[in-house]
């Protein structure tokens, strides 16, 4: 049995770089290659055939003939034909591991939304048997469980409306309404929506926006479900006592435009910083991938929240990042142009140009 030249070994680098580069390679330097392949282990000639699936080069094929033997044209098309089987047995492979994962993948997703339909369900449930009770309960009871299915309902239908965004966002087809919006509103909505929730874990929700900030051009309707993701995100993984903060501030975030346009700031940038449980680093690169959740957090919810607000943001052509420390809190930021024509009149120091 002879060894053929490993990775690092000097007499198969041709070979490597030529098989590594983006076409089929330089064939003097599969030629030379190949002779040093075939001499290093005592062959005389042969040949070599490139092992592609994957849309790459992945690996070769080598026959090799001994001194006495013969070589002829039926030996080249034997390479070949071998090549192009091992080439379909690995591409079959890896289809297979594709499917295989993506089938995974739905079964979690399946078992997530099933389970987190459960309990508003069995909430359902549970007020309609009182409900249908012989004896009812009084009416102030009644009144409660009215309360409890409508809460089981608004529940259920934020899961289902983030499974469709989330599969329109996959699909390209989710329709976004750019227009001219107000920062101001979209914080007093803010508010609205979380000053109960930071009040009930004793949580001071602060709302801070530059003075005179000029619109954003953003469909507002998402704009706000990005940041009430992010704020009830804030807010769910800071304990009691804590802080969460909204900021907006004008930012210069596209140089050549302020070139161009002689105007300067030409974003808002928006940030939900919070002092709460922060998130490890290792987690920092999945809390987008839909479905995941960490495996210490036995909150509500799906794990699609950040991965649709995500999406949103790109289909804003702009990035969500985040910066996180254990222990110390976690800040999430992404920037929003402003409306055409508008030019910002502050600046984050508050100077006034
Ligand atoms: P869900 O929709 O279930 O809330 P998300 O996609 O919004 O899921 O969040 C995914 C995971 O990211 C959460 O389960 C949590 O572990 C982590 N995470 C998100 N925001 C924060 C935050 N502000 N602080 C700490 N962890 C967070």
């Amino acid at each position: 049995v002879h060894h053929l030249p490993t990775a690092d070994d000097p007499s198969a680098s041709g070979l490597l770089a030529s098989l590594t580069s983006k076409d089929d390679g330089d064939t003097r330097v599969w030629d030379e290659a190949l002779l040093s392949v075939y001499a290093s282990v005592g062959l005389k000639s042969g040949c070599g055939v490139p092992l592609r699936f994957g849309g790459r080069v992945r690996g070769v094929l080598v026959l090799g003939f001994t001194p006495g033997r013969r070589d002829s044209l039926a030996d080249a098309e034997f390479t070949r034909s071998v090549a192009y089987r091992i080439s379909m047995a690995l591409e079959h492979d890896r289809l297979l591991g594709q499917a295989q994962r993506a089938v995974a993948a739905r079964d979690r997703a399946l078992s997530t939304v099933s389970h987190d339909l459960r309990s508003p369900l069995s909430t359902i449930q549970i007020c309609a048997d009182a409900l249908l009770d012989p004896e009812p309960a009084p009416l102030s009871g009644i009144r409660e469980m009215g309360a409890l299915i409508g809460k089981s309902v608004t529940w259920m239908r934020q899961i289902v409306e983030d499974l469709l965004d989330r599969a329109s966002l996959d699909a390209g087809t989710l329709a976004l309404h750019r227009q001219s919006t107000c920062v101001k509103d979209l914080f007093g909505a803010s508010r609205e929506l979380f000053a109960p929730m930071a009040t009930e874990h004793s949580i001071d929700l602060v709302l801070h926006e530059d003075a005179d900030l000029p619109s954003v051009n953003a469909d507002p309707h998402r704009l706000l479900q990005v940041l009430a993701n992010l704020i009830g995100n804030a807010i769910k993984f800071t304990p009691d006592g804590g802080r969460v903060e909204l900021l907006a501030q004008a930012v210069e975030d596209d140089l050549t435009a302020t070139l161009l346009t002689g105007k300067r700031g030409s974003a808002v940038r928006f940030t939900v910083s919070d002092t709460g449980l922060g998130i490890a680093t290792a987690d920092l690169t999945h809390i987008f991938e839909r479905y995941w959740q960490s495996p210490t957090d036995h909150n509500k919810g799906a794990g699609l929240g950040l991965a649709i607000a995500k999406g949103l943001i790109e289909a804003h052509g702009r990035q969500l990042n985040v910066e996180s420390v254990v222990g110390s809190g976690s800040s999430f930021w992404f920037t929003i142009p402003v409306t055409n024509g508008d030019v910002l009149q502050h600046y984050g120091n508050g100077a006034t140009v």
